[in-house]
């Protein structure tokens, strides 16, 4: 747990990292569940999904840099239709990631709109917003605790028998009943360490326990076995049914299925479609593509990733 006398400007620090990692920014939240530099009009409603069970979402001609001088979006505009899946495929630094982190509300936009059923997210409560989405990020850093509290972890109510019921559908129960002290067994930088795959589906179970309408999944480019890897595809296939989801992806292979694929570079969405449209266009997906199969594996170069 964060000690809750640390100095503040710690906080800040801490606060920028995580943001930045993306990892962990729940923790934080629940914890201050404040944001100093974003702050929430008065008396902002909270989000409504009349009684849908997954919403849709909007990037309205969004233009954004995280500092004056450098834009890093420009009028990138798509929308997730109710419980489908979106994938975001592009080089390194092209912006993928920062979709996510704007979706969640860590920065506000200098232009365009984000919304969420119909409603911008700068209008709606940020609690609201943040218990909508869910985030299974690029790299999960895990507290020093048990295994079983960071799989708990933002859903203090969770009852054992719940954690358990996640972790089985995450492909993670056996490996925790596997170890010395179960669900008690201390992980982290002070204790065991796992590996990224398994750090993974400890995330993927959270995610399950969290429940959420929205789902972010920011595809990590260390490279899993391709059993582990497609054992995850096959878990988040699962989380994803039903639900609006953004997915960033390294393996084309891993989305060919998605009702939409965008193709980012430099900021700007340059070709979008499903996978058999954007083979036919012969373009900047194509290319990628035919590059992926040459690697065997079918992952982007490190370049690329
Ligand atoms: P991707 O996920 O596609 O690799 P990102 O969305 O993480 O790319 O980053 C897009 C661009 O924004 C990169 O050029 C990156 O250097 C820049 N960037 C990311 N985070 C920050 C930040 N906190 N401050 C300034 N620039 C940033
Ligand atoms: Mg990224």
């Amino acid at each position: 747990m964060i000690q809750l006398y640390i100095p503040l400007n710690f906080l800040g620090v801490l606060y920028r990292e995580i943001k930045q990692s993306l990892a962990d920014m729940e923790k934080l939240f629940t914890l201050l569940d404040q944001n100093k530099e974003i702050a929430d009009k008065e008396n902002a409603p909270v989000l409504q999904l009349h009684g849908h069970a997954s919403p849709d979402v909007e990037f309205h001609q969004v233009n954004f840099s995280y500092e004056e001088k450098r834009q890093i979006l420009f009028d990138v505009d798509f929308k997730i239709a109710a419980g489908t899946t979106t994938a975001v495929v592009g080089h390194s630094g092209s912006g993928k990631s920062t979709l996510s982190r704007l979706l969640f509300r860590f920065y506000d936009i200098q232009s365009g709109s984000i919304q969420i059923a119909g409603q911008n997210i700068m209008d709606i409560n940020q609690h609201s917003l943040r218990q909508a989405i869910g985030i299974v990020p690029q790299d999960t850093v895990l507290f020093n605790d048990t295994i079983g509290y960071n799989i708990a972890y933002g859903q203090p109510g969770a009852t054992h028998e719940e954690v358990v019921a996640v972790a089985k559908a995450a492909y993670i129960h056996d490996f925790i009943e596997s170890l010395p002290d179960g669900y008690d067994t201390m992980v982290g930088e002070r204790g065991l360490k796992l590996s990224g795959g398994e750090k993974q589906r400890v995330a993927i179970a959270r995610t399950l326990l969290k429940n959420p309408v929205v789902m972010i999944f920011d595809e990590a480019t260390s490279a899993l076995d391709s059993k582990s890897e497609q054992m995850i595809q096959a878990q988040l296939k699962q989380i994803a049914k039903s639900r609006t989801s953004l997915v960033i992806a390294h393996r084309l292979s891993t989305i060919v299925d998605a009702q939409q694929i965008l193709v980012m570079d430099k900021g700007r969405i340059i070709e979008r479609g499903t996978h058999p449209e954007l083979m036919a266009m012969a373009g900047a997906y194509s290319q990628m593509w035919e590059r992926q199969q040459h690697h065997g594996d079918g992952s982007l170069s490190a370049d690329d990733a």
